[in-house]
Order: C-alpha cells, then sequence, then structure tokens
C-alpha cells in the first residue's frame, strides 16, 4: 500500500474518505486510449507553460526521494530563479508545483491547467492550488503569491505561444483555503493511512464511483436508490441519513414522482414498462425517417486555422434513411479529410443528404446543438440548417418520459438503453466503440501522428463506429414501434 498521501487523494478525500482510502490501497488501472491521449494533451501544455519562463529547470523525472534532495539543493542556490515540477514532502503528504518562481524574498506558486480562464472549475483549481501551498509551506517555503496559469480565450492557432495563456492571480483564495486544508489534514492523514476503511454514506459522486458496485455500497444489491431519475439533494440527504440504498427498502409514503415510481416499480418487478402514450408519440413521428449521427474532434490546442483551443468541429455523420417501418434503409456517411477544416463542406452534404421530406431522428440534443453552431458559423446556410433543426425528432425524451426496462439502471443514454432493448446489437469487436477514442483518433491523424495504412484502417473504423450509432437508432425505432402496435392490438381487440 502506498503510504504518501498525493493532491487527488487528498482532493478526493474531500469528498468522500472511503474512496481515497480505497485509491490509497488499488492497484494502478492502466490508462484508456482516450486518457492518455487527454494526459498526452496536458503535457503538452505544461511544457508550453515553461517555455513562459526560459531561465527555469526541470526537477521532473525523477523518483520522489532523488526530486526531494534536487528540490532542496537547487532552492538553496541563489541562481536558481524558476523551477519545474519541484518536489515537497510533510509526510505523510507530497506536492509537486508546477511551476515555483522567485518573487522577491519568496517564491510565488503558479499551477497549470488546460482550461480558460473564465471556465466554472476555477474553484477547484483554488483547491489544487492550496494543497500544494498547503504542502509546500508544511515543508518549510515562504510563499507570497499564488497564481493560476489559464488559456486564453483569444488565442488561435499559429498564435504566438505567449497568447496561449492568461495568469489568474488567486492569492487571497488560495491562502483562505490551503489554511482549512491544514486544520483537516491531521484527522484526514489519520483516517486514510487507518487500516480500518471510514465509514461510507450515501453522497451524489457515488453515481460515477468505481468502488460502488464492488467494494461499497452498492455491493449485492440488485437495484439501489440511485437508480431513481432526477433525485434531488434533499432526498438524497433523507435517504444517506436512513442508511437505505437498496431501493426495495424505500420508505412507504415517500414522495415520488410519476417517472421516479416507473422506475422503482420496472426495477422492483423486474419487468419493462411502456407507457400507454408511446403509441401516440410514435405516430405522430412523419415517414420518411432520416437517422442522424455525427462526431466531432477537440483538441486542446487548436487544429486548424483560425480555431480556438477545446474548439469543437464537426468530423463526420452517419445517416441512415427510411421510408417506413417495414421498408429497407439506406445509408449516407461523410468523413471529413482531418488535415483541413471541412465543416462548411459537411454541412452542405448534410442538406443534400438530409433532403426536404420526413422526420430527422436524433437521440439527445447534441446533434441539434451541433447544427445551431453550423447556422452561427455559415450564416448563408442558416436558413436550410433551420429546415433540418425543424425536423428534428429526439427519441431520448420519447423513451424517457415512456419507456423503463430494469436494466437501464437509472440511465437514459444509449449506451444502457440499447443493451436493454436491442441485445443483438452490441459495440464490442468494434476497433473504435466511443465518441471520446473517436475523438483521440481522429486528432491523430489531424496532428500527422498516424498516416499511411494505419490513417485508412482508422478512418474505417471511424465510419464503422458511426453507422452503428444510427443502426441503433433504426432498431430502437423498431422495438419502440412494435410494443406500440402490440398496444394498438390489444387497444383494438
Ligand atoms: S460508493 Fe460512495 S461512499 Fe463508497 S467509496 Fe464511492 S463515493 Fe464513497
Amino acid at each position: 500500500m502506498a503510504t504518501r498521501i498525493t493532491k487527488s487523494l487528498f482532493l478526493t478525500s474531500l469528498e468522500c474518505r472511503t474512496r481515497a482510502w480505497l485509491d490509497l490501497r488499488a492497484a494502478p488501472a492502466p490508462a484508456s486510449e482516450e486518457e492518455l491521449f487527454r494526459m498526452e494533451q496536458g503535457r503538452e501544455i505544461g511544457e508550453r507553460a515553461r517555455g513562459l519562463f526560459p531561465e527555469g529547470r526541470l526537477v521532473s523525472n525523477n523518483d520522489q526521494d532523488t526530486a526531494e534532495g534536487l528540490t532542496e539543493k537547487l532552492l538553496s542556490d541563489s541562481s536558481t530563479k524558476t523551477l519545474f515540477e519541484a518536489a515537497f514532502v510533510d509526510a505523510p503528504f507530497i506536492a509537486r508545483p508546477d511551476i515555483l518562481t522567485r518573487h522577491g524574498k519568496a517564491w510565488h506558486i503558479l499551477e497549470v491547467k488546460s482550461s480558460f480562464a473564465d471556465s466554472g472549475s476555477v474553484d477547484d483549481y483554488v483547491d489544487d492550488l492550496a494543497y500544494t501551498a498547503m504542502v509546500a509551506a508544511r515543508a518549510g517555503l515562504k510563499a507570497n503569491q499564488y497564481s493560476l496559469v489559464l488559456l486564453s480565450r483569444s488565442y488561435r492557432f499559429g498564435d504566438s505561444p505567449d497568447l496561449l495563456f492568461k495568469t489568474l492571480d488567486v492569492t487571497k483564495q488560495v491562502r483562505e483555503r490551503a489554511k482549512e486544508f491544514d486544520s483537516l489534514a491531521g484527522a484526514l492523514a489519520k483516517d486514510l493511512l487507518s487500516t480500518a476503511t471510514p465509514t461510507a454514506a450515501l453522497v451524489s459522486s457515488c453515481r460515477q464511483c468505481p468502488y460502488f458496485d464492488s467494494q461499497c455500497l452498492g455491493k449485492g444489491l440488485e437495484h439501489t436508490v440511485l437508480e431513481l431519475p432526477k433525485l434531488s439533494a434533499s432526498m438524497l440527504k433523507r435517504l444517506s441519513d436512513e442508511g437505505i440504498v437498496d431501493l426495495a427498502r424505500l420508505p412507504a409514503g415517500l414522495e415520488l414522482s410519476e417517472r421516479q415510481e416507473r422506475v422503482r416499480d420496472a426495477a422492483l418487478s423486474g419487468n419493462a414498462v411502456f407507457g400507454s402514450g408511446l403509441r401516440q408519440v410514435l405516430d405522430g413521428i412523419p415517414w420518411p425517417c432520416h437517422y442522424l449521427d455525427f462526431e466531432t474532434v477537440a483538441t486542446v490546442r487548436p487544429l486548424y486555422k483560425g480555431h480556438a483551443c477545446h474548439q469543437q468541429v464537426l468530423t463526420q455523420f452517419s445517416i441512415h434513411h427510411r421510408d417506413s417501418i417495414e421498408s429497407e434503409c439506406r445509408h449516407s456517411e461523410y468523413l471529413a479529410d482531418p488535415k483541413k477544416d471541412c465543416e462548411k463542406e459537411l454541412a452542405e452534404e448534410l442538406i443534400r443528404a438530409l433532403g426536404k421530406k420526413g422526420s430527422v431522428i436524433v437521440y439527445s440534443g447534441f446533434e441539434k446543438t451541433r447544427i445551431q453552431a453550423l447556422q452561427a458559423r455559415f450564416p448563408t446556410l442558416s436558413k436550410q440548417l433551420q429546415a433540418i433543426l425543424d425536423r428534428i425528432v429526439d427519441l431520448l425524451p420519447v423513451i424517457r418520459d415512456h419507456v423503463y426496462h430494469p436494466d437501464f439502471r437509472g440511465s437514459f443514454s444509449i449506451k444502457a438503453v440499447l443493451p436493454a432493448l436491442v441485445p443483438a446489437l452490441s459495440y464490442k469487436g468494434l476497433a473504435i466503440a466511443s465518441g471520446d477514442t473517436a475523438i483521440a483518433r481522429f486528432a491523430r491523424m489531424a496532428r500527422g501522428e498516424v498516416t499511411g495504412a494505419a490513417a485508412a484502417a482508422t478512418r474505417g473504423a471511424l465510419l464503422k463506429y458511426c453507422a452503428l450509432d444510427t443502426m441503433a437508432m433504426v432498431r430502437l425505432h423498431e422495438v419502440l414501434w412494435r410494443r406500440a402496435a402490440a398496444k394498438r392490438r390489444v387497444a383494438g381487440r
């Protein structure tokens, strides 16, 4: 078991001490392809930020003990102006400030992030920096300024590197928060290093916790209260206080919404529910139907001329066309040339492929948002794109309002709904099986890291993945139609 507490463990423990305790003892999981791509981009931004301090010296790439010794030596050398990845320890806490630069008789600590300076995450980053400030102070470093180095929204592809960043002085906030952390640190370290697991209590982050089903509150339970949609904070608190996690133990008389009741009843009975209103909604969808799905790319540093950091660019669409529920499907698709910004060409192809008649079937609001972005970017196409927007039918609210299967486990995302309603259709075995992997692979082609035969294989895998997304909607529509038809027959008897 690791005995050193890192920033990430400390911050996790503020949300749930049990999770941090389990993290400390867990074998490191191999990073997924998309996580590796994200980390790579973070490292790249870190390296560019170092470029702002050409006199800086890098401590990193050493194990923690060597790095601590080297940091001590460099700090005592008066010629050291700036250090990158310095190492501080106040057992059991360790910290590695991104940048440390002399500021008068003390030091200025800077933390680099790949987010925009005006993003809503600045408070979280203050916590990151406050932890580092606490450990550095406990280790004896005198710091008098704390800043975040964030991305500038006005930076564009090809601009000079120094325009990429915006530095935010957060000294006051960091000092206040570091003081709070300092007062919590002793008890927190005691809990995390104890042999006894801290008592777990239901919190909203249990939803994303990898230990929920395997080692914590959801273990051994068929269905849990977290499957209830739109569970309010007050109801979650009440259930947490009463120690209720099992859906079967919901107290009688608890006020549930209609949707929550449907979820509870379906989960506890083990039977899927298809509401009576489904038939009317499906009957109201005009034919032909065009099932549409988009893929995009977005990277921290822009890929194309004139683009900003994190700019989302449409790269691909798949459309399955069908004249009626019984007829054969036709397929149209488009995949951009990664070497250039093809959004306008994609928009024109989309208008052509969707024609002027019938419903445009999507799953979630994503396609609508992207078409609106195309309208804003290409005003000359705005009218034709509006005509497409006016034909959109979103299957997600149709399912959310009328259908529930116990295997949805509280989620209405296509990845949860599909295996429950269309088990024969699966993404397993595909070379690209998620939107995040599609982004990473396309970005690598755009950056020239994947070329030749490998690029051709990637293009094939991207087309296959997107086509399966729209075929999934075709099959989903069929299942819903059959269920509604059964109700039609029962009603007509
Ligand atoms: S399931 Fe919830 S209580 Fe358990 S470790 Fe995860 S976040 Fe903490």
